[in-house]
């Protein structure tokens, strides 16, 4: 059984899309980045995660064993009341039935994760769908856990959330990767079968390029089902690896593919600092630069904001990319001793990350760069 088929479980007989109470009605259920299911409550789209008790997160309403938190499924903020109501629903709702559902995760053999560190693991499902209603898109990862292993990176709280519910011991993040060995063949048949939208490569879960791919080639499989399907989706796959120059043949063969590069900073110092496993600084340029030759869109993303100089870092990116996303720090989880080192103390600083977003904003405009801060680019968002 399948870790989603047990989340569906604690809410008891109910499918997707059947009410859980009057105006509120489950619409997805997802296991990918943590436990998370979705709802349309009063009209208005809200996930809803569960962490064990131990976790100690932030959190809205509780069971016994669970926290339960909320969160939009799109950049507005949700009313309080009304997500607090949402947790406090499913809270009641979930608390009779988790003792029997935490025991059958327990006891089952095809959740409960062995100790290995690179795993193989055949899955049911593959794409994902994601976005605001009205700009949806699918992530797709080939893999989970990720060898670059970058300490800010937010994916390791909530998979590690994950493994403590399931009973699988802890592993550092960065040293551990489950591997979809039939990720390309569930997503042949998932493309014949779902609406399309645009696809996102592992935008959160894992890098597509780090170095397992260079061996496994799932993504470079997965890009070959949708490069041969009649109607190709466009696709957008981030990365902090320069791996991904290999594929340009198939990133050429399909008509809208956006190439995004992590490039935080132009100080490869503070690269390495931060992202001791990412590829250097100036590699990942030149890669943006080969791609762009070969005619695929590029962009950059640049989260969290790096310190570094930002005229130069424009002046660069001017000459790669057609846009760049730009965010800020959204917590630090394992970086914290890297933002403790005194050269770097004052980039932990909401307002230092605001102002240097504001300044990098300007600087890009100023050269002719599209900036966004959403989930796609505009030449993937519906027009
Ligand atoms: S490359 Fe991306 S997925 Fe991998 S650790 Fe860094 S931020 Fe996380």
């Amino acid at each position: 059984m399948e870790l989603r088929d047990h989340l569906l479980a604690l809410l008891g007989p109910i499918a997707i899309g059947d009410p859980l109470a009057p105006e509120v009605r489950l619409t997805g259920a997802s296991t990918e980045l943590g436990l998370r299911l979705t709802f349309v409550a009063h009209g208005r789209e809200i996930h809803v995660e569960l962490a064990p008790a131990a976790d100690g997160s932030r959190h809205a309403a509780r069971t016994p064993r669970l926290l339960v938190a909320y969160r939009a499924s799109d950049a507005l903020p949700v009313d309080p009341a009304a997500g607090q109501a949402l947790c406090a629903l499913v809270a009641a709702r979930i608390a009779p039935r988790e003792d029997a559902v935490l025991a059958a995760i327990a006891a089952d053999p095809d959740v409960l994760a062995d100790a290995a560190k690179i795993r193989e693991v055949e899955v049911a499902r593959l794409l994902e769908l994601a976005g605001a209603p009205d700009a949806r898109f699918y992530t797709l990862s080939p893999y989970v856990g990720c060898l670059i292993g970058c300490r800010f990176c937010y994916a390791q709280s909530r998979l590690a959330s994950v493994r403590r519910l399931v009973g699988a011991p802890p592993i550092a993040w960065g040293s551990w990767v489950d591997v979809r060995v039939n990720a390309p063949e569930i997503l042949a048949a998932e493309l014949a079968t779902l609406p399309p939208h645009p696809i996102k490569f592992c935008p959160i879960v894992s890098d597509p390029y780090h170095a397992i791919e260079r061996d496994r080639g799932l993504t470079r499989r997965c890009l070959a089902v949708i490069a041969a399907h009649p109607a190709p989706s466009p696709v957008l796959l981030l990365t902090r690896s320069t791996l991904i120059e290999r594929d340009v043949d198939l990133l050429a063969a399909i008509p809208r593919a956006i190439v995004g590069m992590s490039v935080p900073t132009l100080d490869d110092d503070v690269r390495a600092h931060f992202e001791p496993r990412g590829a250097p600084i100036a590699h990942r340029l030149a890669t943006l630069g080969r791609l762009r030759a070969a005619g695929i869109e590029t962009c950059a993303v640049i989260q969290p904001q790096l310190p570094g100089p930002v005229d130069a870092l424009a002046d660069a990116l001017a000459s790669c990319v057609r846009s760049v996303s730009l965010d800020i720090l959204r917590g630090e989880e394992g970086a914290a001793a890297l933002f403790d080192d005194p050269r770097f103390a004052h980039a932990r600083d909401p307002g230092w990350q605001i102002a240097q977003r504001a300044a990098l904003a300007a600087a890009l405009v100023a050269r002719g760069v599209a900036v966004w801060d959403g989930e796609l680019p505009s030449s993937l968002l519906p027009s």
